[in-house]
């Protein structure tokens, strides 16, 4: 039986995807509003071959407030699960205005369509950003927000005020926003993971890189910090595992057993692992060495962090079920798997 309609902005991109595999699987049915700017229509494709399904999509720019007419109204929507936002921090301190303004209006425009659509639940894409360089580890809900280091992480934090400011006079309308730490890793077919355009900015996809041959060598960003091995820690967290924590979210908001309108949970693994622990795994489970320099830090790092996963646990019934070995092992067969298929379509 068909359980609701899901809407879900960005739902081409990288964790979208794999959401709408999670939704589907369970009997939901999402609709994916996309604007293609940082994702391939070929993604839907991926995930009717996986999921036996194939999304009703429209291509909208979420800025564009008119265009969310194209969304009949009598489309019964149960959720919307927001996912689509620029999210390079590097791009965002070249372009604030840029970030500010895609990511910012977006939401508001998204606000708004709850409330004309009578869409009682929305789930928001938060990320650990927002709690800076944080005095206390693991990071928990309640661990106070640093000022954010990059246009981006503002835009985090400043998206998360204005769901509450929106809440406050709205309480029909249940938010649940989900802090992500490190998403990672691929679907175990292998057919949908991430893919950034350009050089990647993010470890996993240049370690990737670097295994296929793509990249000379992987940079270590930092080896003099106060950690076990001198590499920056963080905490992983494999996108199925993410994309399961939305169905959570979103159910927990359905059963009524909020006792407010508005929540937020931190979704990681709970487990702290420094970059040269990552590659290691990597060359555990490809049984490949990976070519790397340690050089300077990157600037606007932090040394660690990692979450307490304990109010996802305990609220949401959420505990992530792969590790590291797991994304590692997923990334590079995505890795090997997508660029198989380029060559073929070259050759
Ligand atoms: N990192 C690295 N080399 C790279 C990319 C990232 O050493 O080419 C390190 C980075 O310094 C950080 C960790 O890997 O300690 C995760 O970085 P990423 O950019 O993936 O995520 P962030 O935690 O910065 O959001």
């Amino acid at each position: 039986m068909m359980k609701g309609n899901i809407l879900v902005s960005g739902g081409s991109g990288y964790i979208g995807s794999h959401t709408c595999i999670e939704l589907i699987n369970s009997g939901y049915k999402p609709i994916i509003v996309d604007n293609l700017s940082n994702s391939d229509i070929q993604s839907l494709d991926r995930i009717e071959e996986i999921a036996g399904e194939r999304p009703e999509f429209f291509e909208i720019n979420l800025c564009d407030r008119e265009a969310l007419n194209q969304i009949p109204k009598s489309l019964r929507i149960d959720a919307l699960i927001h996912f689509a936002a620029f999210k390079s921090v590097n791009e965002s301190v070249a372009d604030p205005l840029m970030y500010y303004h895609n990511n910012l209006e977006s939401l508001v425009n998204i606000l708004r369509f709850c409330t004309e659509r009578n869409i009682e639940h929305l789930v928001f894409s938060s990320s650990c950003t927002v709690y800076g360089d944080a005095k206390e580890l693991p990071v928990t809900e309640e661990t106070p927000l640093q000022k954010a280091s990059s246009p981006y992480g503002n835009t985090k934090q400043i998206s998360e005020t204005i769901i509450l400011d929106y809440l406050k006079v709205h309480p029909e309308l249940n938010t649940i926003s989900l802090r992500y730490f490190n998403p990672a890793g691929a679907h175990p077919s292998a057919k949908i993971g991430e893919l950034p355009r350009g050089i990647p900015n993010n470890l996993l996809p240049y370690l990737t890189q670097t295994a296929v041959g793509l990249r000379d060598e992987l940079k270590v960003f930092g080896g003099d910090y106060n950690t076990k091995d001198g590499s920056a820690i963080r905490d992983y967290i494999h996108v199925s595992d993410l994309a399961e924590a939305h169905l959570k979210a979103f159910e927990f908001m359905k059963s009524g057993k909020m006792t407010s309108n508005y929540d937020l949970f931190n979704l990681g693994s709970g487990n702290g692992y420094t970059v040269l622990e990552v590659i290691k795994s990597y060359e555990k489970v490809s049984g490949e060495k990976l070519p790397y320099q340690i050089v300077d830090r990157r600037p606007g790092d932090v040394e660690k962090i990692w979450a307490s996963t304990e109010k996802a646990e305990k609220i949401l019934g959420f505990t992530p079920s792969r590790g590291i070995d797991d994304i590692t092992k997923s990334a590079w067969e995505w890795e090997k798997h997508y660029r198989k298929n380029i060559e073929k379509s070259i050759s």
